[in-house]
Formats: structure tokens, C-alpha cells, sequence
């Protein structure tokens, strides 16, 4: 089975193992030192590592000062931890649909979505590529609103030149199959001094110093266990990168002309990171989008749905006082997208062998 992920941390072990040994292994030095390798790929002044980029978001919500009322517009087209995050902080989520060419928030459906109770912006960088930062930013100045980056699936990635987590406050997840892993963790970026102070405070129960609280805060911290396994990825994260980027020039290179098929685009001015390579199986394919599933599976080939349906779309939503009742077809990009998307592995760790075999096996599965 070619895997759709694989962790490989390995090349941790010596940096962990001196965490174990020096007895310091909750928040420390090594939190410090890896808090600096991401604050240098993000491109911002602070970063302050928390315990999932679920905590990251939900922090970050927080420290901006989003009371119960406020509205953050969000993707439908996403992770359920981002719908999770706002609803968790207290706010009131509006959706707006995506866009066809990179399945991020569409920035005309951001600003038909405005209201006077709207506080922020939440784009999602989807499989690693940036929404549209160069349309949101100016949006959300314009209507005074705050953009939360869900950089999730996208550290490394850039729009313009500047990378991910850069535009407003960025949110991380460092989970097990993210691009970079601590196991669990988050991060949040940002430049503004004193964001970061609060996040700071926030992560640690609201203690500035010992039993001097600030604000009711919470326990968002990183462990030094954690930051080591994650120090290793983030010393080779361009070499990590360009492999993924490698292969998946490589995919599009081998499935191009297959009918039915419709191919990631990396769009002008953007450098994705390939958190996924997903395809689009069209309604003009030899089989559906779950039967090649099936069959790449049955093949050997791992493959993924991300996502199978828009994150609203599921009975513990429906009547929730913080998210306004949507249809689905209110979002008719995004739900054709979770009709046909299908991630196949991209990740660093395949050889030239398995991308030709992934290769194959697509192109015969739909006949081509
Ligand atoms: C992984 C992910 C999250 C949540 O991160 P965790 O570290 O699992 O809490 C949030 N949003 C998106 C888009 C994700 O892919």
C-alpha cells in the first residue's frame, strides 16, 4: 500500500531524547527554539507555539477580542476544527462560498457575507495553497476586519512572495500528518507586539508572573518534548517542501489528459506547499469519484476525501445558536467540490517508483 501520509520523525530522536535526560520538558528552551525556526518561515516577529492548531484558533480569537455576537466568515469547504474553534471562543460563524480554481474563500461571496456584527475574516489555506490574499486584505482593511489565517495545511506557503501566517494572525497545526509534526501542537504568527504579549499570557492560564493573573486564560502550552520532534522539520522544511513540490509536477505531468479528471492548478503568484494533491473526478469520468476511491485502494494506491461534505452539514450543527442555518445549496461551489475532490499521496517521503505506479494505476483505473 502506498500510504497517503507518512511520518517521519526519526531524525528527532537524539533532540528528544536530550529533553528526557534534562528533566525540563514542558514549555522551555526548546519551545524558545523552535518558536524561532517558525517565526523565520512565516516571515513574522512572534511566533508562540500552543498545543494544536485547534488552540491556535481558538486563541487567536480570543486575543483579538471577539465577544459572543461577533461574526467570523469562514469556508464551508474546511477542516471541522475551524468551524469547532470559533464556535469554542465564544463567536457566531457565517460562511461564504469558495472558489473553483483553488477551493479557498471566494473574497466577492467574503463581502456579500459582511454584516455590522462581523469582527473577522478566517480564510482557510487549503491543501496547501493561500487563498487570496491579495483580494482579502484589502476587503478586510476596507470594512476594518481582522484576518485570521487558518495556515493550517500551508506552512511555507506564499502569495506574492510573502508567506502564509504573515497577512494577519496565522494559525498552525502541527499535527501527525501536517507538513511539519510535533505529534500535537500549533503555532500563531504574528508581528504585532502586542497580539503576541496576549497570546503569551493567554496560553499560560493568563499569568504574566507567578499568581499574577491577567485574564481568565487557559493551558495552551507546547511541551519541550514536542518542539524537539518538530525542530529537525523545520531545519529542512525547504528541502521537506520542494520534494512535495517535486512530486507534484510529477503527478500532473503523468495524469495530464486523463478524461474525467481535473488536475490541481497552482494559481499565478502563488507557491504551494502540497499539503494534498487532490484531483476533481468530473461527472464525464468512467466511474464516480467513491468508486475510484475504492479501486485505488484496492489497488494499493492510499487515497483521501478531504472533505466529504461542507462542515456545517451534519445533525450537531443544525440549530446550534452560533451558526446560522445554511443549505448546502447555498454554496454550490464548495458542494460540487465535496462531490468530486480526491486527494492521492504527494507527501516527501514517496520514490519515483510509487509515483508511477500512483500514475498508472489512476490512468487505467478511468481508461485512459
Ligand atoms: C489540521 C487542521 C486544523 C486543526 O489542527 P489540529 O492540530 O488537528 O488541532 C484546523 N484547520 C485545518 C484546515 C486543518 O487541516
Amino acid at each position: 500500500m502506498i500510504p497517503i501520509t507518512v511520518v517521519d520523525v526519526a531524525d528527532a530522536e537524539p533532540l528528544v531524547a536530550e529533553v528526557l535526560r534534562s528533566g525540563v520538558i514542558a514549555q522551555g528552551p526548546m519551545v524558545k527554539r523552535f518558536e524561532g525556526l517558525f517565526a523565520e518561515v512565516a516571515g513574522t516577529k512572534h511566533a508562540v507555539a500552543v498545543n494544536s492548531g485547534t488552540t491556535a484558533l481558538v486563541a487567536s480569537v480570543q486575543a483579538l477580542g471577539l465577544r459572543p455576537g461577533d461574526e467570523v466568515i469562514t469556508s464551508p469547504f474546511t477542516f471541522v476544527a475551524t468551524l469547532n474553534a470559533v464556535l469554542e471562543a465564544g463567536a457566531t460563524v457565517r460562511f461564504a462560498d469558495i472558489r473553483a480554481d483553488d477551493f479557498n474563500l471566494d473574497p466577492d461571496a467574503v463581502a456579500d457575507a459582511i454584516t455590522e456584527r462581523t469582527k473577522a475574516i478566517m480564510p482557510v489555506h487549503l491543501y496547501g495553497q493561500t487563498a487570496d490574499m491579495g483580494a482579502l486584505m484589502p476587503l478586510a482593511d476596507e470594512r476594518g476586519l481582522h484576518v485570521i489565517e487558518d495556515a493550517a495545511q500551508a506552512v511555507g506557503a506564499k502569495f506574492d512572495g510573502k508567506p502564509a501566517g504573515s497577512f494577519g494572525v496565522g494559525c498552525f497545526s502541527l499535527y501527525a500528518t501536517k507538513n511539519v509534526t510535533t505529534a500535537e501542537g500549533g503555532v500563531v504568527t504574528t508581528s504585532d507586539d502586542d497580539l503576541a504579549d496576549r497570546l503569551r499570557v493567554l496560553r499560560n492560564q493568563g499569568m504574566r508572573a507567578r499568581y499574577q493573573y491577567e485574564m481568565a486564560g487557559h493551558n495552551y502550552r507546547m511541551t519541550d518534548v514536542h518542539a524537539a520532534i518538530g525542530i529537525p522539520q523545520m531545519e529542512r522544511i525547504a528541502e521537506l517542501t520542494a520534494k512535495r513540490q517535486r512530486n507534484a509536477q510529477r503527478l500532473t505531468e503523468g495524469l495530464t489528459g486523463t478524461p474525467g479528471l481535473k488536475l490541481p492548478q497552482v494559481l499565478p503568484g502563488r507557491e504551494h506547499v502540497w499539503h494534498q494533491y487532490t484531483v476533481q473526478v468530473l461527472p464525464d469520468a468512467a466511474m464516480s469519484r467513491d468508486e475510484l476511491a475504492a479501486a485505488l485502494t484496492e489497488r494499493g494506491v492510499g487515497n483521501g476525501i478531504y472533505y466529504p461534505k461542507l462542515v456545517f452539514d451534519y445533525d450537531c450543527y443544525r440549530g446550534h445558536p452560533q451558526v446560522p442555518q445554511v443549505k448546502v445549496a447555498d454554496f454550490p461551489t464548495a458542494a460540487a467540490a465535496a462531490e468530486q475532490v480526491l486527494s492521492l499521496p504527494v507527501h516527501a517521503a514517496l520514490t519515483d517508483e510509487e509515483l508511477t505506479t500512483i500514475i498508472t494505476t489512476v490512468r487505467e483505473v478511468l481508461g485512459a
